[in-house]
């Protein structure tokens, strides 16, 4: 389709060349993401992008179903520090939040970007959504919309495992909800 190559265009001309395209009816929606998310991840009330400051799960559910197209993205990365991986997800996200404009102001109003990783644009979070330093930048993340990532990607033939330390090759997406 036409739209697709346009897109796909501005997706390699910012960057991006590791990407696949999945009906977001495909985008697997559940529960137990968000039991993970309450009982277990240290971003739980502590990010002003993450639950519970997102949708609940049947309204995430909703959402991704308000949308006819989903780009995933796909990053690799080895890092030498475990505290290495903060700063690569904050350039990541800041330039896919450059596609996401460009894609809005192509006409693609609903377009909508979810990040790569938690939203590490501030050192201090100010954990509370109304009182986010960058409101127009901040987004939540696929897990945060309670997506099984894992189960979504594996759909596209994308690698995912669950890494045991960070001296492992992590394998991160980022989605772009547009239509
Ligand atoms: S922009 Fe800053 S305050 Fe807002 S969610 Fe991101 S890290 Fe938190």
């Amino acid at each position: 389709m036409a739209f697709k190559k346009d897109l796909e265009q501005k997706f390699i001309e910012n960057g991006f060349t590791d990407f696949k395209w999945i009906n977001p009816e495909k985008i697997i929606v559940s529960y137990w993401v968000r039991m993970k998310c309450i009982f277990g991840c240290s971003e739980y009330g502590r990010n002003a992008s993450c639950p519970p400051n997102t949708f609940s799960v049947p309204e995430c559910e909703k959402f991704f179903r308000e949308y006819k197209e989903a780009a995933i993205f796909h990053f690799k990365k080895k890092v030498e520090e475990p505290e290495d991986r903060f700063a690569w997800t904050k350039e990541i996200n800041m330039e896919l939040l450059k596609l996401e404009k460009e894609v809005f102001l192509s006409g693609y109003v609903k377009v909508f970007l979810l990040f790569m990783a938690s939203c590490e644009i501030c050192q201090d979070c100010t954990k509370e959504r109304e009182v986010c330093k960058y409101p127009k930048l901040s987004r939540p993340t696929p897990e945060g919309m309670a997506v099984d990532v894992y189960s979504t990607v594996r759909q596209l033939n994308y690698p995912i495992e669950v890494i045991k330390d960070y001296s492992e090759v992590m394998n991160r997406y980022a989605f772009l909800m547009i239509e």
